[in-house]
C-alpha cells in the first residue's frame, strides 16, 4: 500500500527509511490483536475493498523523522492509559495530545491516500511536521457503553476529509475521541485575533493559498465557542492557534497582532511569551471556562442519562461536522470554468457524507 515517495513527516524523500506505524503499535496491542485484518474502505483506482491487517497501516518516514516523534509517542500512551481509567490530564498533557491527534489525524489522510488511489486527484501540499500545532484545534471525549476492546478511525475515509483533514473521531476501547482542527474556528470567540476577510483563491499567482485580510481582536470569550450543536462530551477542550508570521505589522511575530505585547493573549496563551499557543478553553454546558493555571489538572465531566448519546449518534456527529468545516471555506476564481467545477465537486462530496449521515441515522431507527 505504500508509497515511496516522500516522508510522512517532512514530505521530503525519505532518508535512511523506515516504515511509521500511523497508528502505533502500542494502541494496536491495547485494543486487541495486532494482527487483526480490517477493512480500510474501497480502493477508487480499481474499485477493490482494501483489507489488511493493522500491523500494515505504514507510511514511509524518514529515520531521523521517526526518532523526533517517537517521545511524542511514548507520552501519548501514557494520557491514552490515564483516559480510559479516567484520570485527569493537565492542560499542558491536553495540549501535547492535541499534537499526537494532528500526527495521526494528518498520518491517516496521508495514509488513505494511498489506500483509496487518490480518488480526489490532490497531492498532499502539507505533512505532518507543517500542520502539528498550527490551527485551532479541540477535542472532545466521550465514555461508550460496554466494556469492549476495538480501534476505530471514523470520518478518515469520506471523501471530504480527502480534501481536508479537520474532523475525525478516534474510538480506543470505550472512548470516543472527537477531534476538530482548521483556521480560524473559534480563535475570535476565544479573544483572539482573527481575520474578517478570508478566502482561497483557486488561480493567479499563488492557486489555493489563504488570503486572509483585515484582522481584527475583541479580547473577550463568547459561549458557545463553536456555534454548532456538540453532543455534550466528558471533556471538551479548546484551544486556539496563531499563526507565525513575518509580515512586520504584526509585532509579536503572529498573524493579527499589532502590539509588542498584549495582556490579555499574554494571560490566554502558553508560556514563555509570545508562544501563539493558546491556553486551553473548557466548554462547559452553560459557559467557557479558560483554564488559565496550565498545570491544573482537568477532570472528566459527569453526563447524564439524558445527555448520553449512542454511538451511531457520536459517529454521525464526525460526518456533520465535515461538512460544516468544509462549507465554511469560500472560493473565488477569475475563471468562471474553474469556480464553477470547484461548487460542483464541492456539491458532491457533501452529498458522499449525506448518504453516511442518513446511513447512520437509519442505524438509530432500526
Ligand atoms: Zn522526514
Amino acid at each position: 500500500m505504500t508509497s515511496n515517495r516522500f516522508c510522512v513527516f517532512c514530505g521530503n524523500p525519505p532518508e535512511k527509511k523506515n516504515r511509521e506505524h500511523i497508528l502505533p503499535q502500542w494502541l494496536l496491542d491495547l485494543t486487541g490483536d495486532p494482527k487483526r485484518v480490517v477493512n480500510f474502505g474501497t480502493n477508487y483506482k480499481n474499485g477493490r475493498t482494501v483489507r489488511f491487517d493493522w500491523l500494515n497501516f505504514c507510511v514511509p518516514a524518514c529515520e531521523s523523522c521517526n526518532a523526533e516523534f517517537s517521545n511524542l509517542e511514548g507520552r501519548a500512551k501514557s494520557y491514552v492509559l490515564r483516559l480510559t481509567a479516567r484520570e485527569a490530564l493537565s492542560s499542558i498533557e491536553y495540549s501535547d495530545f492535541l499534537d499526537w491527534l494532528d500526527k495521526v489525524r494528518i498520518g491517516v489522510w496521508v495514509a488513505y491516500h494511498f489506500i483509496q488511489g487518490n480518488p480526489t486527484n490532490i497531492e498532499p501540499s502539507f505533512h505532518i511536521k507543517t500542520r502539528i500545532c498550527q490551527k485551532d484545534r479541540m477535542v472532545a471525549i466521550y465514555p461508550i457503553a460496554g466494556d469492549g476492546v476495538g480501534l476505530n478511525a471514523f470520518g478518515v475515509e469520506s471523501l471530504i476529509y480527502h480534501s481536508q483533514p479537520s474532523c475525525f473521531a478516534l474510538r480506543i476501547n470505550d472512548l470516543l475521541i472527537f477531534n476538530m482542527s482548521t483556521d480560524y474556528l473559534f480563535s475570535a470567540r476565544c479573544g483572539f485575533p482573527f481575520p474578517k476577510s478570508r478566502y482561497i483563491a483557486l488561480d493567479g499567482d499563488n492557486p489555493y493559498l489563504m488570503h486572509m485580510s483585515d484582522f481584527q481582536i475583541t479580547r473577550r470569550v463568547k459561549h458557545p465557542l463553536v456555534r454548532w450543536k456538540i453532543a455534550k462530551p466528558s471533556i471538551h477542550l479548546y484551544q486556539p492557534i496563531m499563526n507565525g508570521s513575518s509580515d512586520e505589522r504584526f509585532q509579536s511575530g503572529f498573524l493579527g497582532d499589532y502590539n509588542s505585547f498584549d495582556s490579555y493573549l499574554a494571560r490566554h496563551t502558553m508560556p514563555p511569551y509570545p508562544s501563539g499557543k493558546g491556553i486551553l478553553y473548557f466548554q462547559h454546558q452553560d459557559r467557557v471556562e479558560p483554564i488559565i493555571d496550565i498545570n491544573q489538572p482537568i477532570e472528566f465531566e459527569s453526563i447524564n442519562g439524558c445527555e448520553s448519546r449512542p454511538m451511531h449518534e457520536l459517529v454521525k456527529q464526525v460526518y456533520k461536522f465535515q461538512i460544516y468545516l468544509f462549507e465554511i471555506g469560500e472560493f473565488t476564481a477569475k475563471n468562471r470554468e474553474l469556480l464553477i467545477s470547484q461548487l460542483r465537486r464541492k456539491k458532491a462530496l457533501i452529498k458522499w457524507n449525506k448518504n453516511v449521515i442518513s446511513y447512520y441515522s437509519a442505524l438509530g431507527n432500526l
